[in-house]
């Protein structure tokens, strides 16, 4: 597996506004997400917790799917959220803003990124580390071996240019998100929906609050893997800890947002914000 990233970033990126022909390739099957997000990088267990030690909570986001079928079904807020036995089921992600990028060869546009993503350089600000998410590690590996689309050709046929070099399947695939395996290491259950009423319903708006993502986040560190129980105690500390983590993220999203256009519209290319996040304090990326 060998991709051509420069000047790319189409696996970061929400680029659907300004594709020819927008793919949704997150929301085909029976089960569409709440939320709008597009390429979200589902982590597992110990990335989570990874990410809490590194003080980086506010970068984490749920997703929950709406219900297949009334027997999966866990109402809250008046929505079916897909579930178990009673228990919401969802992963948790990396969050996006609203950033000035230059994909493609385009002007420099507005629209939604990786949190990681470095606008200048389109480079990941975590690539390589020990937080470096295995599903970005390893992309589009798990599509090659479904004999998925890539985002990689999705970007070739919308602009042109070769991005796929090299379609071999990598050996060191992280496990598949569904499934049994999954439980309770990537896919988590909540075990209290009770907890959850005003959440779901921002979560699908878009507009979850800190306190709303850590109570995913917070599941999610105190899950075991392959089972449904959960840690209470341990999930309680990483939920502070998610709450009162706010680091350079959170401000970067703040920025971001105060000024940001619609998504898909032009920057002013007078606005000169090539080194905001690294002043907020934003891991430094590296040219091409
Ligand atoms: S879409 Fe493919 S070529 Fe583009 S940055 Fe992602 S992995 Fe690289
Ligand atoms: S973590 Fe890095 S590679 Fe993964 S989506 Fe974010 S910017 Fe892209």
């Amino acid at each position: 597996m060998e991709m051509r990233c420069e000047g790319c970033a189409g696996c970061c990126l929400d680029w659907r506004p300004v594709s020819p022909s927008p793919a949704d390739h997150e929301r085909r099957g029976p089960r569409p997400p709440l939320d709008d997000a597009y390429n979200l990088v589902p982590l597992g267990r110990d990335e989570v917790r990874t990410f809490l030690d590194a003080g980086l909570g506010d970068a984490l986001t749920p997703r929950l799917w709406a219900a297949a079928s009334p027997a999966e079904a866990v109402t809250v807020d008046g929505v079916d959220v897909a579930g178990v036995n009673g228990r919401p089921a969802f992963v948790v992600g990396l969050r996006s803003v609203r950033k000035p990028v230059a994909p493609f060869g385009l002007d420099r546009t507005w629209l939604d990124a990786c949190v990681f993503l470095d606008p200048e350089t389109l480079r990941c600000r975590i690539h390589g580390g020990d937080r470096y998410p295995d599903a970005c590690a390893t992309y589009p590996g798990r599509n090659l071996e479904l004999n998925q689309e890539t985002e990689c050709e999705r970007v070739e046929s919308a602009v042109g240019g070769v991005r796929l070099l090299d379609d071999d399947v990598p050996a060191d695939l992280p496990p598949p998100l569904f499934g049994p395996q999954a439980l309770g290491s990537r896919l988590f259950l909540h075990p209290d929906p009770g907890r959850l009423t005003g959440v779901v319903e921002r979560v699908a708006r878009g507009t979850p609050t800190a306190a709303d993502r850590a109570e995913f986040v917070g599941v999610a560190a105190g899950s075991s893997p392959g089972t449904v129980a959960v840690n209470e105690a341990r999930a309680a500390r990483a939920r502070e800890r998610a709450v009162d983590g706010a680091s350079w993220v959170s401000e970067a999203i703040e920025f971001w947002t105060e000024r940001a256009g619609d998504s898909g519209t032009r920057v002013d290319p007078s606005a000169g914000w090539a080194d905001v996040e690294a002043s907020l304090g934003a891991p430094e990326t590296e040219g091409w």
